[in-house]
């Protein structure tokens, strides 16, 4: 779609997206996993996975079946791990569409062990550890018997062992050592038990840039691949990588207001002159949060959102912006000439995170790709 026709949009770079694949296969010198989970990251699952099949990524990682069902519906035919939960009465699914899912618990390996085997085909599955993440996965010392039992199982077939740091975005903790420590010990015991599933995996993005002892077989990764640092100032994404995104919308409507004029919802703010007052098409139901403080880039200038952000619709002050009229862009996220308002900012005025931001991107937002 053209961006003429939008008043809202995502740009989506997919020449970044290659990049910042390659990168990573450079620094970690292993196959990747890119993690594509809700839309990845908001950007659009399917095109992002294209492109990073492009760029030569080995499987996809997604958290719900229904996503990685979305994707092989999409022509993707790569390997696809669900790496959250999936209910036993989903098997026959799974197995027709060859997407890989994630087990932890002997009693949901047997309900699925028990409907693969009606399908006669085998279901792949990866073990998560539990080696410090406090969520999903078997504990480190259990994995050797777990993986005993798993092998009287004929209707499933061990691929893969996974696990998950908690604080690799925070690289001078010791807590990513010991995690590696204790998930590296299960792999070694169980190769010595000859158990060892064949596909070892632990990275995340924060794993693949800090800690090279975190690699194994595979590196999964989201927040490299669309471009956002896992943890500023902790954990940055090192050179070469860049935000694969950026946010754009429309100034609707430009009027001078007289002093004194009580401007949307509430009259949180009121001209103390005559204000050139701006009507972006931007609003909480696209994500944009309603918090004071923000600010847009209108014509290579900052330019502060005044009042309460609407549903659809928020306010500008554009007295430093004369030439600012209807139907102009107006940026806000990303760089134009010496401003930029990151993903970053955007948390710290929200106080959140940079993946809760784009994640929050509403769907109703065109998504426009850039080859
Ligand atoms: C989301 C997720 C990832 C990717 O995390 P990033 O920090 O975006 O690289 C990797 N593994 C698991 C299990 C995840 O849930």
């Amino acid at each position: 779609m053209e961006n003429q026709n939008c008043t809202n949009w995502l740009e989506i770079d997919l020449g970044v997206i290659r990049a910042n694949i390659k990168n990573l296969m450079e620094i970690t010198q292993r196959p990747i996993m890119p993690v594509v989970k809700a839309n990845a990251y908001g950007l659009g699952a399917l095109e992002v996975a294209k492109a990073a099949g492009q760029a030569g990524a080995s499987w996809f990682g997604v958290a719900r079946l229904e996503e990685a069902l979305k994707l092989r519906q999409g022509g993707i035919n790569h390997p696809i791990l669900v790496l959250g939960y999936t209910p036993p009465v989903c098997i026959p699914e799974a197995v027709r569409n060859d997407i890989r899912v994630t087990v932890y618990n002997l009693d949901t390996a047997s309900a699925y062990h028990a409907i693969a085997k009606k399908t006669g085909t085998k279901l792949k599955i990866h073990v998560k550890v539990d080696s410090g993440m406090g969520r999903l996965g078997i504990f480190p010392e259990d994995g050797v018997e777990f993986l005993q039992d798993l092998l009287t199982l004929d209707g499933i077939f061990v691929e893969g062992m996974f696990t998950h740091f908690a604080r690799a975005d925070d690289p001078q903790l010791p807590t990513t050592d010991w995690q590696i420590d204790r998930f590296g010990a299960l792999v070694a015991e169980l190769q010595a038990a000859r158990l060892k599933p064949p596909l070892i995996h632990a990275a995340n993005s924060a794993g693949s840039i800090h800690f090279a002892r975190s690699y194994f077989d595979l590196v999964r990764a989201g927040a490299a691949i669309v471009g956002i640092n896992p943890n500023p100032p902790d954990s940055m994404l090192p050179a070469g990588f860049k935000p694969a995104f950026s946010w754009k919308t429309r100034l609707i409507s430009v009027k001078m207001m007289p002093s004194g004029s009580g401007i949307g919802y509430g009259h949180r703010y009121i001209t103390s002159k005559t204000e050139r007052i701006g009507v972006i098409a931007t609003g909480y139901g696209d994500g944009y949060q309603r918090i004071p403080g923000n600010t847009v880039i209108v014509h290579g200038k900052m330019v502060p959102v005044v009042g309460g952000v609407c549903m659809d619709q928020c306010m500008v002050q554009l007295d430093g912006v004369p030439e600012a009229q209807i139907g102009d862009e107006v940026l806000l996220l990303g760089t134009q000439g010496m401003c930029s308002i990151t993903a970053e900012d955007l948390a710290t005025l929200w106080k959140t995170i940079n993946y809760d931001v784009i994640t929050s991107l509403a769907e109703r937002i065109t998504r426009i790709y850039l080859d």
